[in-house]
């Protein structure tokens, strides 16, 4: 990262000649040579399907972003081109491309080298090869599903073949990978090594075709013979089904080398990946407090084997020392510049304990944490001084241990990574890394500067030692994002904002420790030669690996990835780069990371997408949510400041207009086009991205649009799709919930409505008469399950005539209250529910009709209240159960404001909207 102001990952990778026009920043500094290996994924799996509105019951909601919302059926769209249209051909380019002029890696042979995809190229290997094309057969199996696989999305499941045809930018044809994700049913381990395509480093898997008397296996990627010393010969298909990288589209390699147990679930092998906390001590009273609780709760959520560091600062920096039974005691150094190696050394060979299992160090912990104090001094939040970069620097060097000066150069292979957790309340404005209290400081431009370059290499200090950074802010006081964030995200770790310490960051912190940690993931991409990777979005940078003493025509795209986790994906952009002539076209992505376990595991994922000449075909299989959430991630890498994100609502606007033009139907005499009615859904979901907290007006400070933009660019697609756009829940009689478009008419009278926004859930209650319990109740922020205990009390509390919560009404009033009460708490624990494996955990708010609060509510929400009712029983056929007493109500209830509704923005664009599906 050559700037790291930026804060995204996004690159263009090389092989491609692909545009070299705007931003070219130059290459990003050598990555670390580490080797290979990658950090596991981490659960996930469940799959519903559940995307389809108006779907009626509770248990079909997905759970959270970690999980595939989409569906089994991956519903592919396509990422659009870049948001300039008149040049047709090339997508936009992004920070981080590598400069041209930069030497090429061998290992990057350039596409002309490339096999060519005809089937000539099998014929110069030997024996019989010709018959490959007619008598052996076919791939072992014909009939796999393409593209099922919750760790690949693409944005159609159909490939054009026509170059022209393929490469519209505005639409544009792409995918999703997740590396970090588990297979749903446990992972197939096949326990020697792969093998791989000489000519090109593919591997060998199910679509290859199979000489059976030879045993040679034709490469899907470039097409050359392999051998597979007489493993494969066999006499029938049926017989090389037990082989499993031949009958899965999925599936791992173990390699155990220093036989090390590959796969054993021992509970304690995370016993080699430390965490510590670095935590600011310059809080107030009520911020302090909060703290406190969280941490309370989080050291006790960690496992027994989890070992705990505690390193608090200020002025100066204290390392807690943990062997103290009952005592909270600590190490003192100075803050104002980096710790000398005395200074470390002393401390690190002296007799403290400063990472202890949970163990042997719960109570010390918890009186550690009884035992801070509020600042004292007269000064304000933002003035204070803190050494947060020094405490930092300490931290990593506990984790290294003894042995960090050893082993110099040495990486140090531990089972996954270690985590450093800052809980920041306040800048850093004290020692390295530091800037001046105040903006107006004449040097403050140059202060910052320097501040982001120091951060961002203790950052990648960090990643060199498999140290993860992850920086909880929390509170009023500005934090200096710019300067905080670069730390994070080159670490591979994340920086969230959060209102105060209490629930929301509490669970983050817990979520943030329990994610799972692999290491030096390195993911590899392969297409058919006839597809271009022209754009990467993610948690990674291009990797030059020189595999060319192994494979000579290697020319897959390298990606090191920063951390291995669940909650991520990279975005890639694709072309076609001549017309294709094949049947299927291929897509190979290996992840290569170590696991928790210690076990070097390369996963490999196939797909074939079918190529069609149809252009309806070819729209029909677009997954309009996966090609609306690339598009989304192509728009926001440009989105860079405040007045990129005005301008990027404009491309928006051409995308549609585009698609329009190119695959939609001009009305007879008019002017008009038509929008593809094959991607009804994605103008919805391009307009929500457009008002959304993303690109719209709804974030009140640049800051906070930042943080989430770069956690956008980095998210997993369920988390993606849902910071696009909303997910509207509304509360039925039962205890069920059903899903409705996220329009404005969803706030009818008598309706309990959860609005999930990815980092915001909302919960929107009409109540004729809250008692203040229920009141209070719903100011609160919650995200934890001792909240929802509350909800049940007060459901409880009504159902069983709690004289506090019936007092002074009538039994009637008593009733209505205990329906609200009923609707809120299910409403609470749906969004616990929907929420549970997001990372980072999001707010969750609750207001009630008519507050002030409301707005923020109904403006993530596409105002249809406009709209002729035609219209809007057409977009919202809801409405249509409604009785007309409670249509009138509904009408009444709206406030006008300006806002066009989402038929009107089309039509502004001359653009006629979509049928709903
Ligand atoms: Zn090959």
């Amino acid at each position: 990262m050559a700037n790291p102001t930026q804060p995204n990952v996004g690159f263009t990778p090389e092989r491609e000649s692909a545009a070299p026009e705007k931003n070219p920043i130059p290459p990003p500094p050598n990555f670390v040579p580490s080797p290979p290996g990658f950090p596991p994924t981490k659960l996930p799996s469940q799959q519903d399907q559940s995307s389809s509105r108006s779907v009626k019951t509770p248990n079909v909601l997905s759970p959270a972003n970690g999980v595939t919302t989409g569906s089994s059926v991956p519903h592919l769209s396509i990422p659009p081109g870049p948001p300039v249209f008149t040049s047709p051909v090339r997508p936009a380019s992004v920070p981080f491309r590598t400069s041209p002029a930069s030497p090429q890696p061998v290992a990057f042979s350039s596409v002309s080298s490339l096999p060519t995809s005809t089937a000539s190229s099998p014929l110069q290997f030997s024996n019989g090869s010709f018959e490959l094309q007619h008598q052996v057969y076919d791939s072992i199996d014909d009939n796999v599903p393409v593209g099922e696989s919750s760790f690949v999305l693409f944005s159609a499941r159909k490939v054009l073949k026509q170059k022209k045809q393929a490469n519209v930018p505005s639409l544009g044809f792409g995918a999703l990978v997740s590396p970090g994700r588990e297979v749903s049913m446990g992972p197939q381990v096949i326990q020697r090594d792969p093998h791989r395509c000489q000519s090109c480093g593919a591997y060998a898997n199910i679509y290859c075709n199979i000489l059976l008397g030879s045993g040679q296996w034709q490469c899907v990627i470039c097409r050359k013979l392999n051998g597979s010393d007489g493993e494969y010969i066999a006499h029938s298909k049926e017989d090389l089904r037990r082989f499993l990288e031949l009958s899965s589209t999925m599936f791992d390699y173990a390699q155990n080398e220093n036989k090390r147990p590959g796969f054993v679930p021992v509970s304690d092998s995370r016993m080699s990946a430390p965490i510590v906390l670095v935590i600011d001590e310059c809080l107030d009273e009520p911020h302090l407090h909060h703290l406190q609780s969280s941490l309370h709760a989080f050291v006790d959520s960690l496992p027994p084997t989890t070992r705990l560091g505690i390193v608090l600062y200020g002025r100066t920096v204290s390392v807690y020392d943990l062997s103290e039974e009952s005592m909270a005691s600590a190490d003192v150094l100075p803050g104002e510049k980096s710790p000398s190696q005395e200074s470390l050394k002393a401390l690190i060979y002296g007799t403290g304990i400063y990472l202890s299992p949970m163990h042997a160090s719960l109570a010390v912990a918890h009186s550690i944490f009884s035992s801070l104090r509020a600042y004292k001094l007269n000064i304000p939040e933002a003035s204070r001084d803190r050494c947060l970069g020094t405490a930092v620097e300490v931290a990593l060097a506990i984790i290294q241990g003894p042995s960090a000066d050893l082993s110099r150069g040495v990486v140090k292979r531990s089972g996954g990574n270690s985590r450093i957790i800052v809980c920041a309340g306040g800048p850093n404005t004290y020692g390295p890394g530091s800037v001046p209290h105040s903006f107006s400081h004449p040097n403050y431009p140059y202060r910052e500067k320097t501040a982001i370059k120091w951060m961002e290499n203790l950052g990648r200090e960090a990643h060199r030692h498999n140290t993860i950074i992850d920086v909880l802010c929390a509170g009023t006081c500005p934090v200096r994002v710019p300067i905080l964030h670069p730390l994070a995200k080159a670490s591979g770790g994340v920086f969230v904002l959060h209102d105060d310490f209490g629930e929301a960051f509490g669970v983050n912190l817990q979520r943030a420790s329990a994610r799972s940690a692999g290491s030096h993931g390195l993911l590899e991409l392969r297409t058919s030669d006839n597809i271009v990777i022209t754009q990467v979005i993610g948690p990674g940078e291009e990797s030059h690996v020189d595999t060319h003493e192994t494979f000579k025509n290697d020319t897959a795209l390298y990606i090191q990835m920063l951390s291995v986790e669940e909650t991520q994906s990279f975005s890639l952009s694709m072309e076609t780069e001549g017309d294709i002539k094949s049947d299927f076209v291929f897509f190979q992505f290996a992840i290569q990371y170590s696991n928790v376990y210690q076990a070097d595991v390369s996963r490999v994922i196939t797909v074939r997408l079918p190529t069609v000449d149809s252009i309806s075909a070819y729209l029909e299989s677009v997954q309009d949510e996966v090609a609306s959430v690339l598009i989304a991630k192509r728009t926001l890498l440009r989105a860079i400041n405040h007045s990129d994100a005005i301008d990027m609502r404009t491309t928006i606007d051409e995308r549609i207009k585009d698609i329009a033009l190119k695959f939609g139907s001009q009305l007879p005499k008019s002017k008009l086009h038509s929008f593809p009615k094959e991607l009804a859904l994605l103008p919805e979901l391009l307009f929500h991205l457009r008002r959304g907290p993303l690109l719209g007006s709804i974030i009140g400070h640049e800051d906070e649009r930042s943080v989430l933009r770069n956690l956008f660019l980095n998210a997993s697609f369920d988390l993606s799709l849902r910071m696009v756009a909303p997910r509207c829940l509304m509360h039925r009689e039962g205890g069920t919930f059903e899903e409705l478009p996220a329009y404005d008419l969803a706030m009818q009278s008598d309706a309990a409505v959860v609005l999930d926004h990815g980092t915001d859930v909302f919960i929107w209650l009409v109540v004729m008469a809250l008692t203040s319990a229920i009141k209070l109740f719903m100011l609160a922020t919650v995200a934890n399950s001792s909240l929802r205990l509350v909800a049940r009390w007060l459901v409880k509390g009504v159902t069983t005539g709690n004289p506090y919560l019936g007092k002074g009404n009538g039994a009637e009033l008593a009733a209505d209250e205990g329906r609200s009460a009923a609707a809120l708490a299910a409403c609470r624990t749906l969004a616990e529910e929907l929420t549970e494996c997001r990372f980072p955990a999001p707010r969750i708010l609750a207001f009630k009709e008519g507050s002030s609060q409301a707005r923020y509510f109904v403006s993530r929400l596409i105002p249809a209240h406009k709209d002729p009712p035609y219209e809007q029983e057409a977009r919202f056929p809801q409405l249509r159960s409604l009785t007309s007493e409670q249509r009138t109500k509904l009408k009444a209830s709206f406030v006008h404001f300006d806002d066009p509704s989402f038929c009107e923005w089309m039509r502004s664009l001359k653009v006629v909207p979509p049928q709903p599906s």
